[in-house]
Protein backbone atom coordinates (compact mmCIF):
# COMPACT_ATOMS: atom_id res chain seq x y z
CA UNK A 1 0.00 0.00 0.00
CA UNK A 2 1.15 3.48 -0.87
CA UNK A 3 1.78 5.40 1.73
CA UNK A 4 0.71 9.34 2.36
CA UNK A 5 4.06 11.04 2.12
CA UNK A 6 4.56 13.24 5.48
CA UNK A 7 5.97 17.22 5.16
CA UNK A 8 9.44 16.65 6.18
CA UNK A 9 9.86 13.91 3.36
CA UNK A 10 8.19 16.01 0.98
CA UNK A 11 10.02 18.36 1.73
CA UNK A 12 13.12 17.09 0.87
CA UNK A 13 12.79 16.72 -2.43
CA UNK A 14 11.30 20.15 -3.88
CA UNK A 15 14.72 21.80 -4.45
CA UNK A 16 16.77 20.80 -7.23
CA UNK A 17 20.05 21.85 -7.01
CA UNK A 18 21.02 21.84 -10.49
CA UNK A 19 17.51 23.91 -11.67
CA UNK A 20 19.47 26.89 -9.85
CA UNK A 21 22.63 26.39 -11.25
CA UNK A 22 21.70 26.56 -14.82
CA UNK A 23 21.21 30.31 -14.69
CA UNK A 24 23.98 31.82 -12.43
CA UNK A 25 26.63 33.30 -13.88
CA UNK A 26 30.01 32.42 -12.70
CA UNK A 27 28.02 30.95 -9.93
CA UNK A 28 26.50 34.37 -8.94
CA UNK A 29 22.13 35.12 -9.19
CA UNK A 30 21.46 38.43 -10.06
CA UNK A 31 21.20 40.41 -7.41
CA UNK A 32 24.43 42.28 -6.10
CA UNK A 33 23.41 44.35 -3.40
CA UNK A 34 26.59 45.90 -3.48
CA UNK A 35 26.28 47.24 -6.46
CA UNK A 36 22.23 48.02 -5.99
CA UNK A 37 23.33 49.98 -3.20
CA UNK A 38 26.09 51.92 -5.22
CA UNK A 39 23.98 52.90 -8.27
CA UNK A 40 21.46 54.27 -5.12
CA UNK A 41 24.27 56.16 -3.86
CA UNK A 42 26.09 57.59 -7.45
CA UNK A 43 22.69 58.46 -8.39
CA UNK A 44 21.98 60.36 -5.82
CA UNK A 45 21.39 63.67 -7.03
CA UNK A 46 19.93 63.75 -10.47
CA UNK A 47 19.80 66.96 -12.62
CA UNK A 48 16.08 67.80 -13.54
CA UNK A 49 17.82 67.78 -17.45
CA UNK A 50 18.23 63.89 -16.77
CA UNK A 51 14.69 62.91 -15.00
CA UNK A 52 13.37 64.35 -17.87
CA UNK A 53 15.55 62.37 -20.53
CA UNK A 54 14.91 59.20 -18.61
CA UNK A 55 10.92 60.33 -18.65
CA UNK A 56 11.40 60.32 -22.54
CA UNK A 57 12.83 57.37 -22.96
CA UNK A 58 10.24 55.42 -21.21
CA UNK A 59 7.64 57.23 -23.34
CA UNK A 60 9.25 55.44 -26.16
CA UNK A 61 8.63 51.87 -24.10
CA UNK A 62 12.03 51.27 -23.20
CA UNK A 63 12.79 49.15 -20.17
CA UNK A 64 15.19 51.36 -17.98
CA UNK A 65 18.77 50.75 -16.94
CA UNK A 66 19.23 50.64 -13.74
CA UNK A 67 21.35 53.67 -12.98
CA UNK A 68 18.17 55.31 -14.73
CA UNK A 69 15.59 53.73 -12.26
CA UNK A 70 18.10 54.51 -9.41
CA UNK A 71 17.73 58.36 -10.84
CA UNK A 72 13.92 58.56 -10.54
CA UNK A 73 13.85 57.00 -7.31
CA UNK A 74 16.24 60.15 -5.87
CA UNK A 75 14.50 62.77 -7.08
CA UNK A 76 13.13 64.89 -4.35
CA UNK A 77 11.58 67.91 -5.89
CA UNK A 78 7.97 67.53 -5.69
CA UNK A 79 7.12 69.50 -8.89
CA UNK A 80 9.51 66.86 -10.53
CA UNK A 81 7.59 64.18 -8.45
CA UNK A 82 4.66 65.57 -10.06
CA UNK A 83 5.86 65.43 -13.86
CA UNK A 84 6.86 61.96 -13.03
CA UNK A 85 3.50 61.08 -11.99
CA UNK A 86 2.11 62.23 -15.20
CA UNK A 87 4.30 60.72 -17.37
CA UNK A 88 3.45 57.05 -15.47
CA UNK A 89 0.19 57.53 -16.58
CA UNK A 90 1.37 58.45 -20.27
CA UNK A 91 3.25 55.45 -20.88
CA UNK A 92 0.49 53.08 -19.19
CA UNK A 93 -2.28 54.71 -22.12
CA UNK A 94 -0.02 54.39 -24.88
CA UNK A 95 0.71 51.24 -24.31
CA UNK A 96 -2.01 49.97 -22.51
CA UNK A 97 -4.88 52.31 -23.36
CA UNK A 98 -7.29 53.19 -20.91
CA UNK A 99 -8.16 49.91 -19.85
CA UNK A 100 -8.51 48.53 -16.64
CA UNK A 101 -8.67 44.50 -15.98
CA UNK A 102 -10.01 42.93 -13.13
CA UNK A 103 -9.96 39.40 -12.09
CA UNK A 104 -10.45 37.54 -8.72
CA UNK A 105 -8.18 35.58 -6.45
CA UNK A 106 -9.58 32.33 -5.31
CA UNK A 107 -7.92 30.73 -2.33
CA UNK A 108 -8.20 27.22 -2.41
CA UNK A 109 -5.94 25.97 0.97
CA UNK A 110 -4.03 27.46 3.42
CA UNK A 111 -2.02 24.62 4.91
CA UNK A 112 1.55 24.86 4.57
CA UNK A 113 5.37 23.96 5.60
CA UNK A 114 6.67 27.20 5.45
CA UNK A 115 7.13 29.90 8.12
CA UNK A 116 7.57 33.20 6.31
CA UNK A 117 7.52 35.87 9.32
CA UNK A 118 4.41 37.87 7.96
CA UNK A 119 2.11 35.43 7.10
CA UNK A 120 -1.15 33.86 8.68
CA UNK A 121 -0.66 31.08 6.94
CA UNK A 122 2.47 29.89 8.18
CA UNK A 123 2.90 26.56 9.90
CA UNK A 124 4.10 27.61 13.50
CA UNK A 125 0.65 29.91 13.39
CA UNK A 126 -1.40 27.82 15.75
CA UNK A 127 -4.30 30.33 15.49
CA UNK A 128 -4.92 29.48 11.82
CA UNK A 129 -7.76 27.74 10.75
CA UNK A 130 -6.37 25.00 8.31
CA UNK A 131 -8.29 24.40 5.57
CA UNK A 132 -8.06 22.66 2.07
CA UNK A 133 -11.11 22.67 -0.41
CA UNK A 134 -12.13 19.75 -2.56
CA UNK A 135 -12.74 19.96 -5.92
CA UNK A 136 -16.46 20.51 -5.27
CA UNK A 137 -15.88 23.24 -3.17
CA UNK A 138 -13.61 24.83 -5.64
CA UNK A 139 -16.44 24.74 -8.30
CA UNK A 140 -18.88 26.11 -5.63
CA UNK A 141 -16.57 29.19 -4.87
CA UNK A 142 -16.20 29.11 -8.61
CA UNK A 143 -20.03 29.60 -9.32
CA UNK A 144 -20.00 32.42 -6.77
CA UNK A 145 -17.41 34.09 -8.63
CA UNK A 146 -18.63 33.77 -11.77
CA UNK A 147 -22.25 35.25 -10.46
CA UNK A 148 -20.29 38.86 -9.78
CA UNK A 149 -19.56 38.92 -13.77
CA UNK A 150 -15.18 37.53 -13.41
CA UNK A 151 -13.95 35.88 -16.39
CA UNK A 152 -10.92 35.54 -14.30
CA UNK A 153 -9.32 33.95 -11.72
CA UNK A 154 -6.12 33.53 -10.06
CA UNK A 155 -5.86 30.39 -7.63
CA UNK A 156 -3.77 30.91 -4.74
CA UNK A 157 -2.23 27.83 -2.26
CA UNK A 158 0.06 27.59 0.49
CA UNK A 159 2.85 25.32 -0.14
CA UNK A 160 2.26 21.80 0.82
CA UNK A 161 1.89 18.06 -0.01
CA UNK A 162 -2.07 18.45 -0.26
CA UNK A 163 -1.79 21.23 -2.38
CA UNK A 164 0.92 19.74 -4.25
CA UNK A 165 1.09 20.23 -8.47
CA UNK A 166 -1.64 17.26 -9.16
CA UNK A 167 -3.63 19.15 -6.85
CA UNK A 168 -3.34 22.01 -8.54
CA UNK A 169 -3.70 21.23 -12.03
CA UNK A 170 -6.93 19.38 -10.83
CA UNK A 171 -8.03 22.52 -9.30
CA UNK A 172 -7.22 24.39 -12.61
CA UNK A 173 -9.49 21.90 -14.71
CA UNK A 174 -12.34 22.34 -11.83
CA UNK A 175 -12.31 26.06 -12.31
CA UNK A 176 -12.41 25.84 -15.95
CA UNK A 177 -15.48 23.11 -15.85
CA UNK A 178 -18.44 25.42 -14.16
CA UNK A 179 -20.57 26.94 -16.27
CA UNK A 180 -22.86 29.72 -14.72
CA UNK A 181 -25.64 31.42 -16.02
CA UNK A 182 -25.68 35.44 -15.88
CA UNK A 183 -29.64 36.32 -14.08
CA UNK A 184 -29.76 39.21 -16.13
CA UNK A 185 -29.41 37.78 -19.59
CA UNK A 186 -29.31 33.98 -19.24
CA UNK A 187 -26.28 33.49 -21.09
CA UNK A 188 -23.97 30.65 -19.76
CA UNK A 189 -20.66 32.23 -18.54
CA UNK A 190 -17.34 30.54 -17.69
CA UNK A 191 -13.70 31.33 -16.28
CA UNK A 192 -11.73 31.89 -19.17
CA UNK A 193 -8.25 32.40 -17.75
CA UNK A 194 -6.66 31.03 -14.35
CA UNK A 195 -3.47 32.02 -13.33
CA UNK A 196 -2.08 30.68 -10.49
CA UNK A 197 -0.02 31.71 -7.12
CA UNK A 198 2.06 29.28 -5.89
CA UNK A 199 5.45 28.70 -4.29
CA UNK A 200 8.11 27.99 -6.68
CA UNK A 201 8.93 24.66 -8.36
CA UNK A 202 11.43 22.42 -10.89
CA UNK A 203 10.28 22.02 -14.49
CA UNK A 204 8.94 18.84 -15.24
CA UNK A 205 6.06 20.12 -12.70
CA UNK A 206 6.06 23.27 -14.10
CA UNK A 207 5.19 21.59 -17.45
CA UNK A 208 2.61 19.96 -15.23
CA UNK A 209 0.29 23.08 -14.68
CA UNK A 210 1.24 24.20 -18.34
CA UNK A 211 -0.42 21.32 -19.47
CA UNK A 212 -3.64 22.19 -17.29
CA UNK A 213 -3.87 25.11 -19.13
CA UNK A 214 -2.81 28.12 -16.70
CA UNK A 215 -2.14 31.50 -17.69
CA UNK A 216 0.22 33.82 -15.76
CA UNK A 217 2.32 32.26 -13.24
CA UNK A 218 2.99 34.83 -10.33
CA UNK A 219 5.75 34.03 -7.61
CA UNK A 220 6.45 37.05 -5.45
CA UNK A 221 10.55 36.98 -4.25
CA UNK A 222 9.05 38.98 -0.97
CA UNK A 223 12.41 40.71 -0.52
CA UNK A 224 15.38 40.88 -2.94
CA UNK A 225 17.29 41.94 -0.07
CA UNK A 226 19.08 38.30 0.89
CA UNK A 227 19.93 39.48 4.81
CA UNK A 228 16.06 40.31 5.34
CA UNK A 229 14.82 37.49 2.85
CA UNK A 230 17.14 35.13 5.28
CA UNK A 231 15.76 36.87 8.58
CA UNK A 232 11.88 36.14 7.56
CA UNK A 233 12.33 32.71 5.95
CA UNK A 234 13.76 30.41 8.11
CA UNK A 235 16.65 28.60 7.05
CA UNK A 236 15.39 24.74 7.81
CA UNK A 237 11.87 25.74 5.33
CA UNK A 238 11.99 25.34 1.82
CA UNK A 239 11.27 28.93 1.36
CA UNK A 240 14.19 29.49 2.83
CA UNK A 241 16.36 29.29 0.10
CA UNK A 242 16.56 32.79 -1.32
CA UNK A 243 18.18 31.48 -4.94
CA UNK A 244 15.42 28.27 -5.66
CA UNK A 245 12.70 31.47 -5.28
CA UNK A 246 14.91 34.01 -7.41
CA UNK A 247 14.85 31.71 -10.62
CA UNK A 248 11.04 30.03 -10.05
CA UNK A 249 10.02 32.21 -12.99
CA UNK A 250 13.24 31.63 -14.90
CA UNK A 251 12.33 27.60 -14.63
CA UNK A 252 8.68 28.32 -15.66
CA UNK A 253 9.91 29.97 -18.79
CA UNK A 254 11.82 26.83 -19.60
CA UNK A 255 8.50 25.09 -19.01
CA UNK A 256 6.94 26.91 -21.58
CA UNK A 257 4.90 29.11 -19.16
CA UNK A 258 5.73 32.12 -21.02
CA UNK A 259 3.60 34.90 -19.06
CA UNK A 260 4.88 35.23 -15.50
CA UNK A 261 4.29 37.33 -12.95
CA UNK A 262 7.19 39.14 -10.73
CA UNK A 263 6.21 40.67 -7.69
CA UNK A 264 8.05 42.20 -3.77
CA UNK A 265 6.22 42.22 -0.43
CA UNK A 266 6.92 46.02 0.60
CA UNK A 267 7.16 46.35 4.10
CA UNK A 268 9.86 44.20 4.64
CA UNK A 269 13.31 46.21 3.38
CA UNK A 270 13.90 49.51 1.64
CA UNK A 271 11.67 49.88 -0.45
CA UNK A 272 13.83 51.79 -3.26
CA UNK A 273 16.30 48.74 -3.19
CA UNK A 274 13.08 46.64 -3.64
CA UNK A 275 12.46 48.61 -6.82
CA UNK A 276 15.50 48.26 -8.16
CA UNK A 277 15.14 43.98 -7.32
CA UNK A 278 12.28 43.85 -9.38
CA UNK A 279 14.18 46.04 -12.35
CA UNK A 280 17.22 43.89 -12.17
CA UNK A 281 14.73 40.58 -12.10
CA UNK A 282 13.21 42.20 -15.32
CA UNK A 283 16.50 42.64 -16.83
CA UNK A 284 17.29 38.80 -16.38
CA UNK A 285 14.49 37.66 -17.95
CA UNK A 286 14.86 39.65 -20.67
CA UNK A 287 18.94 38.44 -20.96
CA UNK A 288 17.54 34.92 -20.78
CA UNK A 289 14.32 34.73 -22.50
CA UNK A 290 13.83 37.95 -24.90
CA UNK A 291 10.86 38.68 -22.43
CA UNK A 292 10.37 40.61 -19.42
CA UNK A 293 7.55 39.56 -16.70
CA UNK A 294 3.83 40.00 -17.90
CA UNK A 295 3.13 41.35 -15.14
CA UNK A 296 4.87 43.06 -11.95
CA UNK A 297 3.12 43.28 -8.33
CA UNK A 298 4.17 45.48 -5.76
CA UNK A 299 1.07 44.48 -2.24
CA UNK A 300 2.39 46.16 0.78
CA UNK A 301 1.99 43.98 3.90
CA UNK A 302 -1.15 44.25 5.98
CA UNK A 303 -1.70 42.65 9.48
CA UNK A 304 -2.01 38.91 9.27
CA UNK A 305 -2.94 36.19 11.92
CA UNK A 306 -0.12 36.04 14.55
CA UNK A 307 1.68 37.73 13.02
CA UNK A 308 3.51 41.01 15.23
CA UNK A 309 5.99 41.60 11.65
CA UNK A 310 3.05 42.27 9.64
CA UNK A 311 1.91 44.72 11.20
CA UNK A 312 4.82 46.81 12.92
CA UNK A 313 7.52 46.76 10.42
CA UNK A 314 10.19 49.85 10.52
CA UNK A 315 10.27 49.46 6.74
CA UNK A 316 6.18 49.80 6.00
CA UNK A 317 5.72 52.01 3.20
CA UNK A 318 3.92 55.37 3.55
CA UNK A 319 1.20 56.35 1.30
CA UNK A 320 3.25 58.71 -0.30
CA UNK A 321 6.42 56.56 -1.30
CA UNK A 322 4.10 53.94 -1.85
CA UNK A 323 2.18 56.70 -5.22
CA UNK A 324 6.62 56.78 -5.92
CA UNK A 325 7.14 53.12 -6.05
CA UNK A 326 4.30 52.42 -8.13
CA UNK A 327 5.37 55.41 -11.02
CA UNK A 328 8.93 54.56 -11.17
CA UNK A 329 7.79 50.72 -11.71
CA UNK A 330 5.24 51.79 -14.37
CA UNK A 331 8.44 53.64 -16.12
CA UNK A 332 10.95 51.59 -15.40
CA UNK A 333 9.43 48.72 -17.24
CA UNK A 334 6.86 50.52 -19.45
CA UNK A 335 5.44 46.78 -21.04
CA UNK A 336 4.83 45.12 -17.83
CA UNK A 337 1.10 44.93 -16.55
CA UNK A 338 0.75 46.17 -13.05
CA UNK A 339 -1.36 44.52 -10.41
CA UNK A 340 -2.81 46.93 -7.57
CA UNK A 341 -4.64 44.10 -5.11
CA UNK A 342 -7.44 44.63 -2.55
CA UNK A 343 -5.42 44.55 0.08
CA UNK A 344 -5.19 48.34 -0.73
CA UNK A 345 -8.11 50.55 0.46
CA UNK A 346 -10.35 52.14 -2.26
CA UNK A 347 -8.84 55.58 -1.57
CA UNK A 348 -5.37 54.38 -2.71
CA UNK A 349 -6.39 52.04 -5.19
CA UNK A 350 -7.96 55.57 -7.24
CA UNK A 351 -4.38 57.19 -6.54
CA UNK A 352 -2.67 54.77 -8.19
CA UNK A 353 -4.80 53.31 -10.77
CA UNK A 354 -4.24 56.62 -12.45
CA UNK A 355 -0.24 56.18 -12.12
CA UNK A 356 -0.46 53.34 -14.27
CA UNK A 357 -1.82 50.45 -12.56
CA UNK A 358 -3.59 47.77 -15.70
CA UNK A 359 -5.20 45.09 -13.27
CA UNK A 360 -6.83 45.22 -9.80
CA UNK A 361 -9.45 42.92 -8.11
CA UNK A 362 -13.18 43.43 -6.75
CA UNK A 363 -15.38 41.10 -4.41
CA UNK A 364 -11.93 39.82 -3.30
CA UNK A 365 -12.63 37.31 -0.59
CA UNK A 366 -9.52 35.59 1.30
CA UNK A 367 -10.49 33.33 3.42
CA UNK A 368 -10.94 29.57 2.48
CA UNK A 369 -14.58 28.91 0.85
CA UNK A 370 -15.52 32.46 1.46
CA UNK A 371 -17.15 33.17 -1.80
CA UNK A 372 -19.99 30.40 -1.81
CA UNK A 373 -20.31 30.14 2.09
CA UNK A 374 -21.13 33.74 2.25
CA UNK A 375 -19.00 34.17 5.47
CA UNK A 376 -18.34 37.78 6.54
CA UNK A 377 -14.68 36.95 5.97
CA UNK A 378 -13.42 39.38 8.54
CA UNK A 379 -11.83 36.65 10.98
CA UNK A 380 -8.27 37.31 10.28
CA UNK A 381 -7.62 33.51 11.63
CA UNK A 382 -9.18 32.12 8.75
CA UNK A 383 -7.37 34.05 5.83
CA UNK A 384 -3.65 35.15 5.17
CA UNK A 385 -4.18 38.93 5.98
CA UNK A 386 -6.20 41.91 6.03
CA UNK A 387 -8.04 43.33 2.93
CA UNK A 388 -8.38 47.14 2.65
CA UNK A 389 -11.16 47.20 -0.20
CA UNK A 390 -14.13 44.34 0.18
CA UNK A 391 -16.18 46.49 -2.47
CA UNK A 392 -18.26 44.45 -5.27
CA UNK A 393 -17.01 44.68 -8.60
CA UNK A 394 -20.24 46.38 -10.25
CA UNK A 395 -18.94 49.11 -7.71
CA UNK A 396 -15.25 49.11 -8.35
CA UNK A 397 -16.12 49.09 -12.44
CA UNK A 398 -18.71 51.90 -11.51
CA UNK A 399 -15.93 53.96 -10.08
CA UNK A 400 -13.38 53.59 -12.44
CA UNK A 401 -16.10 54.29 -15.53
CA UNK A 402 -16.60 57.54 -13.74
CA UNK A 403 -12.59 58.13 -13.90
CA UNK A 404 -12.66 57.35 -17.06
CA UNK A 405 -11.13 53.95 -17.30
CA UNK A 406 -12.52 51.07 -19.00
CA UNK A 407 -13.12 47.64 -17.57
CA UNK A 408 -11.72 44.68 -19.20
CA UNK A 409 -12.24 41.10 -18.95
CA UNK A 410 -10.48 40.43 -21.87
CA UNK A 411 -8.10 37.16 -22.05
CA UNK A 412 -7.97 36.74 -25.63
CA UNK A 413 -3.98 37.63 -25.89
CA UNK A 414 -3.67 34.55 -24.14
CA UNK A 415 -6.18 33.02 -26.22
CA UNK A 416 -4.49 33.89 -29.54
CA UNK A 417 -1.31 33.22 -28.86
CA UNK A 418 -0.32 36.51 -28.22
CA UNK A 419 1.89 35.63 -25.09
CA UNK A 420 5.26 35.77 -24.02
CA UNK A 421 7.71 37.88 -26.32
CA UNK A 422 4.84 38.26 -29.00
CA UNK A 423 2.75 40.06 -26.78
CA UNK A 424 5.80 42.21 -25.29
CA UNK A 425 7.17 42.91 -28.71
CA UNK A 426 3.43 44.15 -29.21
CA UNK A 427 3.33 45.83 -26.17
CA UNK A 428 6.30 47.65 -26.97
CA UNK A 429 4.93 49.21 -30.47
CA UNK A 430 1.69 50.08 -29.13
CA UNK A 431 -0.18 47.66 -31.02
CA UNK A 432 -1.57 45.16 -28.16
CA UNK A 433 -3.27 48.12 -26.52
CA UNK A 434 -4.99 48.71 -29.60
CA UNK A 435 -6.28 44.75 -29.30
CA UNK A 436 -7.12 45.32 -25.85
CA UNK A 437 -9.19 48.68 -26.38
CA UNK A 438 -11.12 46.33 -28.79
CA UNK A 439 -11.40 43.69 -26.94
CA UNK A 440 -12.18 45.27 -23.63
CA UNK A 441 -15.03 47.12 -25.11
CA UNK A 442 -16.51 43.71 -26.35
CA UNK A 443 -16.09 41.96 -22.96
CA UNK A 444 -17.34 45.47 -20.70
CA UNK A 445 -20.07 45.22 -23.32
CA UNK A 446 -20.90 41.59 -22.39
CA UNK A 447 -20.57 42.85 -19.04
CA UNK A 448 -23.05 45.63 -18.68
CA UNK A 449 -25.38 42.97 -20.81
CA UNK A 450 -25.33 40.14 -18.15
CA UNK A 451 -24.39 41.67 -14.91
CA UNK A 452 -24.71 45.43 -14.03
CA UNK A 453 -26.28 47.54 -11.56
CA UNK A 454 -28.83 49.70 -14.09
CA UNK A 455 -26.30 52.94 -12.81
CA UNK A 456 -23.55 50.94 -13.92
CA UNK A 457 -25.01 50.02 -17.05
CA UNK A 458 -25.90 53.62 -17.98
CA UNK A 459 -22.34 54.99 -17.28
CA UNK A 460 -20.52 52.33 -19.27
CA UNK A 461 -23.17 52.74 -21.96
CA UNK A 462 -21.92 56.21 -22.58
CA UNK A 463 -18.22 55.34 -22.07
CA UNK A 464 -18.31 52.53 -24.74
CA UNK A 465 -20.19 55.01 -27.39
CA UNK A 466 -17.35 57.32 -26.51
CA UNK A 467 -15.05 54.71 -26.97
CA UNK A 468 -16.12 53.33 -30.54
CA UNK A 469 -16.20 56.95 -31.64
CA UNK A 470 -12.09 56.84 -30.50
CA UNK A 471 -11.68 53.40 -32.16
CA UNK A 472 -13.99 54.66 -35.34
CA UNK A 473 -11.35 57.65 -35.52
CA UNK A 474 -8.11 56.16 -34.94
CA UNK A 475 -5.55 56.18 -37.97
CA UNK A 476 -4.30 52.33 -36.79
CA UNK A 477 -7.88 50.42 -37.38
CA UNK A 478 -8.34 52.96 -40.56
CA UNK A 479 -6.00 51.33 -42.12
CA UNK A 480 -7.09 47.55 -41.41
CA UNK A 481 -10.69 47.87 -42.18
CA UNK A 482 -10.94 43.84 -41.70
CA UNK A 483 -10.29 44.43 -37.90
CA UNK A 484 -12.58 47.70 -37.25
CA UNK A 485 -15.19 45.34 -39.80
CA UNK A 486 -14.75 42.33 -37.49
CA UNK A 487 -14.93 44.26 -34.44
CA UNK A 488 -18.46 45.71 -35.66
CA UNK A 489 -19.89 42.29 -36.14
CA UNK A 490 -18.50 41.34 -33.27
CA UNK A 491 -20.20 43.97 -30.84
CA UNK A 492 -23.56 43.19 -32.77
CA UNK A 493 -23.36 39.84 -32.42
CA UNK A 494 -23.01 40.42 -28.66
CA UNK A 495 -25.70 42.36 -28.05
CA UNK A 496 -27.87 39.96 -29.78
CA UNK A 497 -27.38 37.55 -27.39
CA UNK A 498 -23.66 35.67 -28.85
CA UNK A 499 -20.75 35.40 -26.15
CA UNK A 500 -16.84 35.08 -25.60
CA UNK A 501 -15.98 36.67 -29.09
CA UNK A 502 -12.71 38.03 -29.08
CA UNK A 503 -10.27 39.28 -31.89
N1 LIG B 1 2.72 30.02 -0.67
C1 LIG B 1 2.97 30.58 -1.94
C2 LIG B 1 4.22 31.41 -1.88
O1 LIG B 1 4.68 31.75 -0.82
O2 LIG B 1 4.73 31.71 -2.95
C3 LIG B 1 1.80 31.38 -2.33
C4 LIG B 1 1.84 32.72 -1.91
S1 LIG B 1 1.02 33.49 -0.68
C5 LIG B 1 -0.43 32.57 -0.40
C6 LIG B 1 0.70 34.90 -1.71
C7 LIG B 1 1.50 36.13 -1.39
O3 LIG B 1 0.85 36.82 -0.35
C8 LIG B 1 2.90 35.97 -0.86
O4 LIG B 1 3.82 35.72 -1.90
C9 LIG B 1 3.15 37.27 -0.14
O5 LIG B 1 3.82 38.21 -0.95
C10 LIG B 1 1.75 37.78 0.15
N2 LIG B 1 1.55 37.98 1.59
C11 LIG B 1 1.87 37.14 2.57
N3 LIG B 1 1.61 37.71 3.78
C12 LIG B 1 1.12 38.95 3.53
C13 LIG B 1 0.69 40.03 4.36
N4 LIG B 1 0.72 39.97 5.67
N5 LIG B 1 0.25 41.14 3.75
C14 LIG B 1 0.19 41.24 2.41
N6 LIG B 1 0.60 40.26 1.59
C15 LIG B 1 1.06 39.12 2.13
FE1 LIG C 1 3.27 29.73 3.23
FE2 LIG C 1 3.34 31.39 1.14
FE3 LIG C 1 2.38 32.19 3.54
FE4 LIG C 1 4.94 31.78 3.27
S1 LIG C 1 3.73 33.33 2.15
S2 LIG C 1 3.69 31.03 4.97
S3 LIG C 1 4.97 30.08 1.84
S4 LIG C 1 1.53 30.65 2.20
Amino acid sequence: MEREPTASNWVNHIIVQEEIDKYLVKGKNFINSQEIFSKLAKNSSPSQEKIRDILQKSLSVKTLSPDETAALLNVTSPDLWEEIFHTALEVKKKVYDNRIVFFAPLYCSNLCVNNCAYCGFREANNREVRRILSMDEIKRETASVLKEGHKRLILVFGEHYRSDVDYMSAAVKAVYSVEEIALQSGRASSIRRVNINAAPMEISKLQILKGAGIGTYQVFQETYHPETYQTVHPENTVKGNYQWRLYALHRAMDAGIDDVAIGALFGLYDWRFEVMGLLYHTLDLERHFGVGPHTISFPRMTPASGSSLSSDSRWNVSDDDFKKLVAVLRLSVPTAGMIVTAREKAEIKRTVLKLGCTQTDASTRIGIGAYSELKKDNDLDTKQFTIGDPRDLDEVIQEVARMGFIASFCTAGYRCGRTGDTIMGMLSHCDEGKFCKLNAVLTFREYLSDYASDATRQLGESLIMKEIGEIESMDYFKKKPHLLNKFRSEYSEILGGKRDLYL
